[in-house]
């Protein structure tokens, strides 16, 4: 049997999958199956047929359909108006049909011989990304897999400001980073991956509901330790809360520090008019981190690392250039980034931006937020729900009654009804729901309050 593709055989097997996700999405979007599954591992491996497929092959494009009905039904539904757990996209389809496009023509794009149009597409994505956090023409950017690289992409090189000689001799003990204890874990992650040593991540004083106190900062400074950076969450993973950039940023420049912002989930907000003003002073930031697969709506995973100044980047990897330019040939983004292959995650930010506009992208922002800030209204004009604070974003935080909030979320998982998180506020347990499913309307959240009021025994252990 010939291994080239044969081309037949691949459009039928395309046709399935267009017919099984449409299927999927639509039926998802209407709320018409239970959100999520918790089959147990084991029996789910039996029901695909797993271990028999990779035994003996021989799929075909019919036998492909019913694997891949039982693949999607299994899964987790975030097109589902009850998806309201975590940051993570619901993809738009012009997203979807991008990681189609990469998925066969597989453009690594990190050097530019491997991908003219992605490598191309990816700048232009950059570009834009750049003039909306306010970083203008000397700004400097680029895609990787994610924040959480992208946090660690922005720290290298904002390591390489404060102490360039660590890349080559090693990591000086005086160095520290300055950051919220809400921070994402990938911040003090990467100070551990960076040398640094997680201990010396510096907690900055907050709030009680974790904001960073900007009149409080200075008791941070400690003329015998160096910050590589501070940073700032807009917003913090936890509560959706954004930190006072404006205020943060001035602080920063007045003592010469690296100033982060950490706008993995909201900084999409810069796309609404009524919501930009969260962003204050996001331009004061030497670095920005952005992702595009929590509020931009592409799959998983498309990050943006953004710099103030081009060359703050391509210090990060000690090389001499960030783009090797070879005559008018383009552009080699491989020294920016941990990665060596990469995906061609432009194309994803693009084809949405191409399909729906700027204007598009700033209006499911918009909706999503108000969804939130709806909720919110609901539950607390209710008896026995708590929400310690109005929400700024599509996260929003309450308890319902004493009992064992994890419980609660445990049993609505269990019965498919609703998909929430959880998080610690102030030490104690908060249910959290995240808007993120355009399908999410007002009779979701009601129906989530009632269903909540209802498992109250049982949650509560009456
Ligand atoms: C989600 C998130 C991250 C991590 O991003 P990934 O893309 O999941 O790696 C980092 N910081 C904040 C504030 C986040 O919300």
């Amino acid at each position: 049997m010939s291994a080239t593709w044969n081309v037949d055989e691949f459009v039928k097997a395309a046709a399935v999958t267009v017919d099984e996700l449409a299927g999927y999405v639509d039926e998802s979007q209407r709320g018409l199956a239970p959100v999520l599954r918790r089959t147990p591992p084991a029996e789910l491996a039996e029901r695909l047929g797993l271990y028999s497929w990779i035994r003996t092959g021989g799929m075909t494009p019919d036998s492909y359909r019913d694997f891949l009905y039982d693949y999607l039904n299994e899964g987790t539904r975030l097109h589902h108006p009850a998806y309201l757990a975590h940051q993570v996209a619901p993809p738009d389809f012009p997203a979807a049909l991008a990681d189609f496009v990469h998925g066969a023509a597989n453009n690594v794009m990190s050097i530019y011989e491997m991908g003219a149009s992605a490598a191309t597409v990816e700048f232009a994505v950059i570009r834009w990304m750049l003039g909306k956090v306010g970083f203008g023409a000397g700004g400097g950017g680029v895609l990787t897999h994610g924040g959480s690289l992208a946090n660690l992409t922005a720290l290298l090189a904002a390591r390489a400001r404060t102490a360039p000689e660590a890349w080559t001799d090693g990591v000086p003990p005086d160095l520290v980073l300055l950051a919220p204890p809400s921070a994402h874990y990938s911040l003090t992650r990467a100070a551990g991956i960076l040398g640094m040593g997680a201990r010396n991540v510096v907690p900055l004083p907050v709030d009680d509901l974790g904001r960073i106190d900007v009149a409080r900062l200075p008791e941070v400074l400690d003329p015998a330790r160096r910050p590589i950076a501070l940073v700032a969450d807009a917003c913090a993973t936890g509560t959706g809360l954004y930190d006072d950039l404006r205020g943060i940023g001035e602080f920063c420049a007045a003592h010469h520090i690296w100033f982060h912002v950490d706008g993995t989930h909201g900084a999409s907000a810069l796309l609404s008019d009524n919501h930009q003003h969260l962003l204050d002073g996001i331009e004061l930031a030497d670095s920005v981190v952005w992702d595009a697969h929590k509020m931009l709506r592409t799959s998983g995973v498309v990050a943006a690392v953004l710099t103030r100044r081009e060359a703050d980047l391509d210090a990060a990897f000690q090389q001499e250039a960030a783009y090797l330019f070879y005559g008018d040939q383009g552009f080699d983004q491989l020294r920016r980034t941990v990665e060596g292959t990469k995906a061609e995650l432009g194309l994803k930010v693009f084809l949405n931006l191409a399909w729906r506009g700027e204007r598009g992208m700033g209006d499911y922002v918009a909706a999503q937020y108000a969804t939130a800030h709806r909720f919110w209204e609901l539950a607390v004009s209710r008896p026995g729900f708590e929400c310690p604070y109005e929400p700024e974003s599509n996260i929003v935080c309450f308890r319902y009654g004493t009992g064992d909030q994890a419980a609660l979320r445990e049993q609505l998982m269990a019965e498919g009804s609703f998909h929430l998180s959880s998080t610690e506020i102030d030490g104690a347990r908060h249910l959290r729901v995240t808007v993120m499913a355009p399908a999410t309307d007002d009779r979701t959240l009601e129906s989530l309050l009632d269903r909540i009021a209802e498992t109250r025994p049982a949650a509560t252990g009456h």
